[in-house]
């Protein structure tokens, strides 16, 4: 198989000029420049792109993530909700604002299940981070009008999810907070890197000082509210900054997210059609109203034993094409009985038996549907074989 699954986005070449001038200068930390440093540059373009009065940049997805909770001042131990199918680092930002994680069940579409988000959307529940893993949407409408209700806070964890929409909405603009990443294996690549949005004066006042505006530094991110001053010296400093590097690879790509959605839609959606076809393969569909901007695909295993799963695995990486299974892997950081630093670890069925038959699989926004091809053919060669296992 000579497609490269692992690639990432590549950087423009429009980028290069500035890059050089920008080790020319030097100049990488944000708060030298007086003004229009690249980062708050970015910062204002990226808030723009969205339709949002600010943004955020930081060094991740995590960070954003972490840094919000804390704007929130919640109490000690607060209970935040979080799906139990997303990435490590989600609880983990978390615990590391001293709350505690309530996971709730996800489906075979890989999205929150609505009855169990309800649930266990009790008073004791102090936040609600919806992850959107794998660019997957839960369903937003039903989440808001929950979270409205009884006054909790939404924050959208969109890491996966720029350029995805929800009813012509913008996911990320939905929540008090959106989060997303700019880690090489997403949309846009910046190696590492995330950003968060918000309308909220207070929450982008407390933030940017959390991030590491000491002193006046507030001053140069250009935000257009009389909130900074109040929060100066009243909250810490956590050092989580981007610099100007990064903001010099990533503005360039802002203007190809459109494209990379939309081919990565297509990739995505003709693949899907093929292993529908397949008797043992399906990728569950979109929400209504849901418009997804994938870059990698999803799908499930019917009637396969758990000796033809792992067989899957080995054939497929001896092909050339390694589908990874969230659940067969001893080591998968996105399966929840591996967050072991959860006090008290819940057992989520229905999220572990969708993880044990949930095949994983990057699917580059760049790639051309005759690479789509040579992959759906190496996919069903594999599922073929595998099936062929003796079922233990
Ligand atoms: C990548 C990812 C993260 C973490 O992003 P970082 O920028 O690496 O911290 C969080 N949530 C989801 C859904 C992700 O895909």
């Amino acid at each position: 198989m000579s497609v490269n699954l692992q690639k990432a986005e590549p950087i423009p070449a429009s980028a290069r000029a500035a890059i050089e001038e920008m080790l020319q200068s030097g100049d990488l930390f944000r708060y030298t420049a007086k003004e229009n440093a690249p980062v708050t540059l970015l910062e204002q373009e990226f808030a723009e792109m969205m339709g949002s009065r600010f943004a955020l940049a930081v060094a991740s997805c995590s960070a954003a993530l972490f840094l919000t909770l804390q704007a929130l001042d919640l109490k000690p131990n607060a209970k935040v909700i979080i799906p139990g199918f997303t990435f490590a680092a989600v609880p983990s930002a978390v615990v590391h604002a001293n709350c505690q994680p309530v996971l709730v069940e996800v489906g075979d579409n890989f999205r929150m299940d609505m009855a169990d988000f309800e649930a266990k959307l009790t008073d004791e529940i102090g936040a609600v981070i919806v992850s959107h893993m794998r660019g997957h949407t839960s369903d937003m409408d039903t989440i808001l009008r929950l979270c409205a209700d009884r006054n909790i806070p939404v924050i959208e964890d969109a890491a996966h999810s720029l350029g995805t929409t929800w009813n012509g909405q913008k996911i990320g603009t939905m929540g008090l907070v959106g989060c997303f990443s700019f880690q090489s294996y997403k949309l846009v690549n910046g190696g590492e890197g995330g950003i968060l949005i918000t309308d909220d004066e207070e929450i982008i006042a407390k933030t940017v000082i959390m991030s590491g505006a000491y002193e006046n530094n507030w001053q140069k991110h250009g935000c257009d509210t009389n909130s900074f001053a109040r929060f100066q010296n009243q909250v810490p400093l956590y050092n989580t900054r981007m610099n100007n590097l990064s903001a010099t690879v990533i503005r360039p790509q802002l203007e190809h997210v459109p494209s990379r959605a939309e081919n990565g839609l297509r990739n995505h959606d003709h693949l899907a059609a093929r292993l529908n076809n397949h008797p043992s393969l399906h990728v569950p569909p979109p929400l209504p109203g849901e418009h997804r901007a994938p870059d990698s695909i999803q799908f499930l295993l019917n009637g396969m034993s758990d000796t033809q799963a792992q067989a899957l695995m080995a054939i497929s990486a001896n092909a050339g094409l390694p589908i990874q299974i969230f659940g067969q892997h001893t080591e998968n950081a996105r399966v929840f009985w591996n967050w072991q630093f959860i006090k008290d670890l819940p057992e989520l069925p229905q999220t572990r038996a969708m993880l044990m038959r949930a095949c994983d699989l990057r699917l580059p926004a760049s790639l051309s549907l005759s690479d789509v091809d040579l992959i759906g053919d190496a996919i069903l060669a594999s599922v073929d074989q595998a099936r062929g296992e003796k079922a233990a």
